[in-house]
């Protein structure tokens, strides 16, 4: 539990009316607004950014294919319309759960009858040397950009060496997010840089993904890991199955066993925890740092702070990290808070699977689907059902046509016209293998001059 000497005092209770703050404004934090709505109570959706963010679609946004406010949602237009909701932006460093208040780190106190977590996770990098300073993540809009940014780059500066040098992207990790990304870049080589790179050979132009066990997409099935492993090998994906990393440089990933592969962008999809700092928040942590729960999801030991999401697990009977888990657990949670505004007992969740998906590229995706009927697809119907699915599950009706019509045009058009959105210049190793030339912070102040940049 965290205090604050210099903090300011507690943002006040109405009087007579229960506080609900609601901490991570994702999937499991809108659910639970929107289940609150008739509640006896005050609202508060409190997140670090001015935005949700739509994660499954990120890897359109990292490689050019759709507009990152696209996949983003102003919260103000989310609290706006909703009687008695009010929207915080800021950053929780801890919960005081004695004296109700949740720290925030400009100082103030934000007090609380009800709170709700569902602050998400982060990168694990597993302790692996030069992991967390050398590769690019994908789990915000700000880290999706940077990944587009240094890809193009990567790309016009082989350009501008005549070719002479082609780099090599690597994903590290191959699950559901690994696999996207990897088939979404092995497709931009093979679309985008085929014809609109002529000084490169996008043949040489490798997309290496690594991956510890001898499969991809470890959760599903094997016939759906065979397809996908078949489908990001046709697109030419090189998987590295069975291979662990030792080390990351800026230009190579180092495998156990010694090989180097050169590598001008390396992507991190290998693992997920929760974030270090909230060890210190004082409640039992479980596996990936993750906040341990009763089964009505209040964490253990507590009877007004309930966890769900990526973050927080009922004890024993963790579930998967996903967009549906966080949906229906972040309802649940509100609807036991309203249960017990109420005066009421609380229920325990239970959870109601209706299958994974996962897309490797154009018309190519695997869907295991239990709900409202169960089957396995591959091919285009699971491409068409994936992008149905997430196409409606974004949160604005304004995003849902722009992503649509993104991805139609992004997806359809094979042309040369094929429009991918442009970044800014970002340093990148210029040859992949060999060291760079000149130092980063001297590089991008250099492409700053330049043509400056921008996130
Ligand atoms: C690239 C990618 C692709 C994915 N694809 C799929 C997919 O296809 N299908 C699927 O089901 N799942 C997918 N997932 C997983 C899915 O997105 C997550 O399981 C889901 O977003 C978890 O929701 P959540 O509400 O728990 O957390 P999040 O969506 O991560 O939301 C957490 C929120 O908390 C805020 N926050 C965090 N810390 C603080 C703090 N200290 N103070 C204030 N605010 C804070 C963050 O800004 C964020 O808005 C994908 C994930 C990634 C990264």
């Amino acid at each position: 539990m965290t205090t604050t000497a210099t903090s300011a005092p507690p943002q006040g209770r109405t009087a007579g009316r229960p506080k609900v703050v609601v901490l991570g404004a994702g999937f499991a934090g809108l659910s639970a607004v929107r289940e609150l709505k008739g509640v006896d109570a005050d609202v508060l959706l409190v997140d670090k950014n001015g935005y949700n963010t739509f994660q499954p679609l990120l890897f359109q946004v990292a490689t050019g294919g759709l507009n990152p406010g696209d996949v983003t949602y102003s919260l103000r237009s989310f609290t706006g319309g909703r009687s008695r909701v009010r929207f915080r932006q800021g950053t929780a460093t801890g919960v005081d759960a004695e004296a109700k208040v949740l720290r925030m780190a400009d100082g103030e106190d934000v007090a609380y009858d009800y709170l709700l977590i569902s602050s998400g996770i982060a990168a694990n990098y597993f302790g692996i040397p030069g992991a967390e300073e050398h590769t690019l993540t994908m789990y915000t809009r700000k880290g999706a950009i940077e990944v587009r940014d240094r890809l193009l780059t990567a790309f016009e500066r082989a350009a501008e060496d005549g070719g002479a040098e082609a780099p090599c992207v690597v994903v590290v990790g191959g699950g559901a997010t690994g696999t996207e990304m990897a088939g979404a870049i092995a497709e931009l080589r093979n679309t985008y840089v085929a014809q609109s790179f002529p000084e490169l050979d996008p043949s040489r132009v490798r997309v290496v993904c690594i991956e510890m066990l001898d499969f991809v997409l470890g959760p599903f099935e094997d016939s759906l890991r065979q397809y996908a492993k078949r489908s990001l090998e046709e697109r030419g994906v090189e998987l590295r199955l069975g291979s662990a990393v030792a080390e990351v440089r800026e230009d190579a990933v180092v495998l156990k066993g010694g090989e180097e592969i050169p590598s001008a962008l390396t992507v991190w999809t290998s693992g997920v925890s929760a974030p270090k700092s909230l060890s210190e928040w004082g409640f039992p942590q479980g596996r990936g740092g993750r906040l341990q729960t009763e089964p009505d999801l209040r964490v253990q030991g507590s009877d007004s702070v309930f966890a769900v999401g990526d973050v927080g697990a009922v004890d024993g009977d963790p579930l998967p990290q996903l967009a549906q888990p966080a949906i229906q657990t972040g309802k649940h949670a509100a609807a036991n808070i309203k249960r017990l505004v109420g005066g009421l007992p609380t229920e325990p969740f239970s959870y109601s699977d209706k299958g994974t998906m996962a897309i490797v590229g154009r018309m190519s995706a695997v869907a295991d689907v239990k709900w409202p009927f169960a089957g396995k697809f591959t091919g285009a119907i699971g491409w068409f059902m994936w992008m149905g699915l997430h196409i409606a599950l974004l949160h604005s009706f304004r995003n849902r046509v722009t992503a649509l019509a993104g991805i139609v045009s992004h997806y359809v058009s094979r042309s040369a016209q094929q429009n991918v959105i442009p970044g800014e210049p970002r340093s990148v190793p210029l040859k992949g293998r060999q060291a760079s030339d000149t130092p980063p912070a001297e590089r991008d102040a250099k492409l700053e001059r330049q043509g400056g940049r921008a996130a």
